[in-house]
């Protein structure tokens, strides 16, 4: 099974899929166009995320960063008077440490992943989107500014004209990400951000093409008109999209097979070019998301 992904909404489904298939037989295609160096460590925030996930050591309440991590390495840069843009713990820190490291010594961040995921006893295949650089940038009244100054730094207040995935015309699905698509026939698009998460994943060259060819399953992020969390609603709407699930598939456009919304939305079928099925989409238990997973994996035999 196939699940592209963010930091969030997707990594809450994946634990309730890993109750229903082994994380062998789970690979997961990760944005990274938000990742950031942040005091000479390239954080790959959702990589991360998925890495913590699989590894059991996810911070859970958060959905970031190592749980019961320490900040002391943060605190004591503080106490020079260096303020970190994002708040890494110290073990988190380790993580983005070797990646670094490693990527010095000439191997791409998809190798890089690969042999953290293997120290950390990871069987999922966790790949990276591509091995660019690529990097989310928001417009807005004060200027273009990173995706993490605008979400960490600025705690999502400016207003938003636009978004732009800078870099992105040249980045290409990796050979690993490639052969995956060629060879299975199922997607998951969990419910994650559609123009900062997902989009970007989409954006890749040929990626939209392959994924026509494939059955695709995607679940709503939106409720109604908001998401359930993040800024997801006020980037949809700077790029033109309505707030609402149907918005949210015309924006992956006819890549989709099935959407699945959640039973609470206000949106009609007939807002949707595609078939819709409405579910409990809130996971706000391990139980509840095996349930969400359980469910989507009957409708790929279907
Ligand atoms: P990010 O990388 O941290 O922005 O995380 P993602 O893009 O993976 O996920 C953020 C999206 O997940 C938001 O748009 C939320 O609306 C959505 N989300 C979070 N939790 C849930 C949930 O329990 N159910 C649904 N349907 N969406 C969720």
């Amino acid at each position: 099974m196939i699940v592209l992904s963010g930091g969030t909404g997707t990594p809450k489904l994946l634990q309730g899929l890993r109750k229903m298939i082994p994380d062998e037989e789970i690979t997961v295609i990760v944005n990274t166009a938000e990742d950031i160096v942040v005091s000479g460590a390239l954080v790959s925030p959702d990589v991360d995320t998925i890495l913590y996930l699989f590894s059991g050591m996810l911070d859970v309440q958060k959905w970031w960063g190592i749980k019961d991590d320490t900040f002391h390495s943060n605190k004591a840069l503080k106490k020079m008077g260096f303020f970190e843009k994002l708040m890494i713990g110290d073990a988190d820190r380790a993580t983005c440490i070797l990646r670094s490291e490693l990527m010095r010594e000439g191997k791409s961040l998809t190798e890089a992943t690969s042999q953290i995921c293997r120290s950390l006893g990871i069987k999922a295949r966790i790949l990276p989107m591509c091995d660019e650089k690529v990097d989310t940038m928001i417009s807005t009244p004060q200027g273009g500014m990173h995706f993490q100054d605008f979400w960490v730094g600025k705690k999502g207040v400016p207003e938003v004209m636009d978004v732009n995935i800078q870099g992105i015309e040249k980045a290409k699905p990796t050979r690993e990400v490639m052969a995956v698509l060629n060879s299975e026939e199922n997607v998951i698009i969990g419910p994650s951000n559609p123009i900062t998460s997902i989009g970007p994943i989409l954006a890749l060259k040929g990626m939209r093409e392959i994924l026509t060819r494939k059955k695709v399953i995607a679940v709503s992020p939106v409720i109604g008109n908001s998401p359930v969390s993040g800024p997801a609603g006020k980037l949809m709407a700077a790029c033109g999209f309505e707030v609402s699930s149907s918005g949210v598939a015309r924006c992956y456009g006819d890549i989709l097979d099935l959407m699945i919304i959640d039973e609470r939305d206000t949106t009609v079928e007939a807002d949707f070019e595609i078939k819709t099925v409405r579910f409990d989409t809130m996971m706000t238990s391990v139980e509840k998301s095996g349930v969400l997973a359980k469910r989507i994996l009957s409708e790929f035999k279907s």
